[in-house]
């Protein structure tokens, strides 16, 4: 099966990828083979483009070829909602969401004394100092519902103070889920944030 080492060597690569293994991998390189025009020489000369250009945006964290992401540069975004997510992806999966108007942080991380990952590698100095600094009426800690994600909203909670209007998201019953399948925490939490019906 061997198809000489520079594709082998494509296929091993593309193999790391997340959500490929050695055959999915195998299968993706067949079908740029066969498409080098339409499919090889563009997510070539793309993947050039964005490996020469990415960066983080300076205000949120979010992936970016500029300076600043779209996010930031948008005047027409709420500059006085700031959601703080964990990870890039979380904000991607905010933003297919397209539910939220207003501006992100990305700390890169949650808070763990067992991995070392201190309040400063999360850049979490400056997101208090951009929410004092500027006309920020709301945060929301949309951190995950996991040990650390919690531990990490409270602090941030502490850190910006009481003057600051902090709000995280619900936590319950997912759209189409059937109580039958979910677990005891998620219908705790469910209950606790129950409403007016
Ligand atoms: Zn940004």
């Amino acid at each position: 099966m061997s198809g000489g080492s520079e594709v082998e060597r494509l296929i091993d690569l593309m193999a790391k990828l997340p959500g490929l293994g050695p055959v999915s991998a195998r299968r993706a390189v067949l079908a740029l083979i066969r498409k080098k025009s339409l499919l090889m020489s563009p997510l070539a000369t793309a993947m050039a483009e964005v490996e020469a250009t990415v960066r983080e945006c300076a205000i949120c964290g979010n992936i970016t070829s500029h300076q600043f992401c779209d996010i930031c540069r948008n005047p027409k975004r709420d500059q006085s909602i700031l959601c703080v997510v964990e990870s890039v992806a979380d904000l991607w999966a905010m933003e297919r969401a397209a539910a939220f108007k207003g501006r992100y942080f990305v700390l890169g991380g949650v808070l763990s004394a067992l991995d070392g990952v201190t309040p400063e590698s999360l850049r979490i100095p400056l997101l208090v100092e951009q929410v004092l600094d500027g006309e920020i009426s709301e945060v929301i800690l949309a951190l995950n519902a996991t040990m650390d994600g919690q531990t990490t909203a409270h602090y941030i909670a502490d850190q910006l103070g009481p003057d600051v209007q902090t709000t995280s998201l619900a936590q319950g019953v997912p759209m189409g889920g059937e109580l039958n399948y979910l677990d005891d925490g998620t219908i705790t939490a469910a209950l606790h944030a129950r409403k007016a019906f």
